[in-house]
């Protein structure tokens, strides 16, 4: 099988194992480590590891990221290759407003929210949690998590709100997300 991108999206950084498309995979939170050039990207987060000793960060993580269908991608190339400044897609993760005020599903608001008029649905990806959880523990998950979690990711997104506002700017980016206070 040496046809090239015929079996995947593209291939781990790490282990050259490939990412399917539509795949859950993995990059480095670090800029140098995404550029057009370097993109590195791995197919789980032990291969994320592999490149810190090298890279030498002083601070990083790695984030999840889906890879595009393999229609996307096509498109993608596409764009690519007919000039280099191809219509850029709105972003539209970023600031979706979705107005739903029907029937928020079942385990949502678990608890007293004073905040009426702002959406107090389930933000976190169910499935994708329980998935996590089992991997990291192999315990199940609780639909009751989601409402407690939710509240949290909306907290976070206050704070990342009021950094943008701070810099006068009407898009949330990666960086006013507040870091994760480890160290
Ligand atoms: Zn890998
Ligand atoms: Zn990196």
């Amino acid at each position: 099988m040496e046809a090239e991108g015929a079996t995947g999206w593209k291939k781990c950084s790490a282990c050259k194992k490939s990412i399917d498309f539509g795949a859950a995979y993995y990059v480095c939170n670090v800029s140098t480590c995404n550029r057009k050039r370097t993109a590195l990207q791995f197919c789980d987060v032990s291969c994320w590891e592999v490149h810190l000793p090298v890279a030498r960060h002083r601070e990083s993580w790695a984030e999840e990221r889906r890879a595009p269908s393999q229609a996307e991608a096509a498109r993608l190339a596409a764009a690519e290759a007919s000039g280099q400044s191809a219509p850029r897609k709105p972003r539209r993760i970023i600031a979706e407003k979705k107005s739903t005020p029907a029937a928020s599903p079942p385990g949502a608001g678990g608890g007293a929210s004073s905040e009426s008029a702002l959406p107090q649905e389930v933000l976190i990806v169910a499935s994708r949690l329980k998935e996590y959880i089992r991997a990291s523990s192999g315990y199940k998950t609780s639909e009751r998590v989601l409402g407690p979690l939710s509240d949290i990711v909306r907290e976070i997104a206050e704070e990342a709100i009021r950094n943008a506002r701070a810099d006068g700017r009407m898009t949330v980016l990666d960086r006013d997300v507040p870091k994760n206070p480890r160290r």
